[in-house]
């Protein structure tokens, strides 16, 4: 294993600041582990253009409601530790939740409008703890490029509105989705689905390709592709909509008629098991 699993702060700056001394780029994918795919193919294009890579693996608490699935998030960090080092990472950061928030901890870092919509409506709270915990990791980490992915499309657009606005010293990149040969977007939440489940949540990809299909030959009216998405997706009897949403990519505002820069965004809960998101982007 060329890879190094540390979990406390001190360890990530000591190695930050050696490979500085050597003059070297350092690339960041931050992510919560149980590792797939998506998160592969961000470390790979991070290991591609800088000279070191680091991802940290932490489940970050305050990013979830009370009422969701912070203690079942699944977690295998042994498995993480072979795919990162795989994929040519060079230091995996795993903290226990007390190293990232001590005693006293009461500083926030709030991202506003943007977060007004989509995933900031139905998970109240959640950008405040994604950008909170994003910031204490760049300034541990001090990457010169970080790297996300599309799946989380608001979360991206927040990330980069939060590091103009801060003036923070380092690039973002956003990275496609990655999805099973099905078309199901890989996650790892997708591990809660009983086999019957996952099949259906297949409706969830299919729905909105439907949808894009529809704006690819000329539909410009977002409330009839919204409705035939949510029409198509309420076709299994499992998935419970929380929202289907067409907004201008760059403000997350909804819009009625479709042009510019658009991100069509879906989250479902499947039978229960999961929420699960999805989303296309599209410039008309
Ligand atoms: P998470 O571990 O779910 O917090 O995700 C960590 C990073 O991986 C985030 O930037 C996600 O957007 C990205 N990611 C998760 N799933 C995918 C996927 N299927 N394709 C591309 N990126 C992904």
């Amino acid at each position: 294993m060329n890879v190094k699993v540390v979990t406390t702060v001190a360890e990530v700056k000591a190695a930050v600041k050696a490979w500085r001394i050597e003059g070297k780029t350092v690339g960041f994918v931050p992510t919560m582990g149980y590792l797939h795919e998506g998160h592969e193919s961000l470390i790979k294009k991070s290991v591609a253009e800088n000279d070191v890579t680091v991802v940290s693996i932490f489940v970050n608490p305050m990013q979830f409601g009370p009422k969701e699935d912070l203690a079942s998030y699944p977690r295998d960090l042994e498995a993480d530790t072979k795919l990162c080092n795989n994929a040519g990472a060079n230091l995996i950061f795993h903290p226990e939740t007390s190293e990232m928030y001590q005693d006293g901890f009461s500083s926030y870092v709030d991202v506003n409008g943007l977060t007004n919509s989509l995933c900031g409506l139905s998970r109240p709270g959640h950008f405040r703890g994604v950008c909170t915990v994003v910031t204490k990791l760049f300034n541990i980490v001090t990457p010169d490029k970080a790297y996300f992915g599309e799946k989380d499309a608001q979360q991206l657009a927040v990330i980069k509105r939060m590091v103009t606005d801060l003036n923070m010293n380092l690039e973002i990149i956003g990275c496609p989705i990655i999805r099973e040969d099905d078309g199901l977007a890989k996650s790892s939440r997708n591990t809660y689905l009983s086999p019957n489940t996952r099949q259906e949540s297949l409706i969830i990809s299919k729905s909105i390709f439907m949808g894009k299909k529809m704006i690819e030959e000329g539909e410009r009216d977002a409330a009839k592709v919204i409705q035939a998405i949510k029409d198509s997706i309420n076709t299994s009897k499992l998935m419970d909509i929380d929202y289907v949403e067409i907004v201008d990519a760059n403000t997350m505002e909804s819009i009625t008629e479709i042009k510019g820069e658009i991100l069509c965004a879906v989250a479902v809960r499947a039978n229960g098991e999961a929420r699960l998101i999805d989303n296309f982007m599209m410039s008309v």
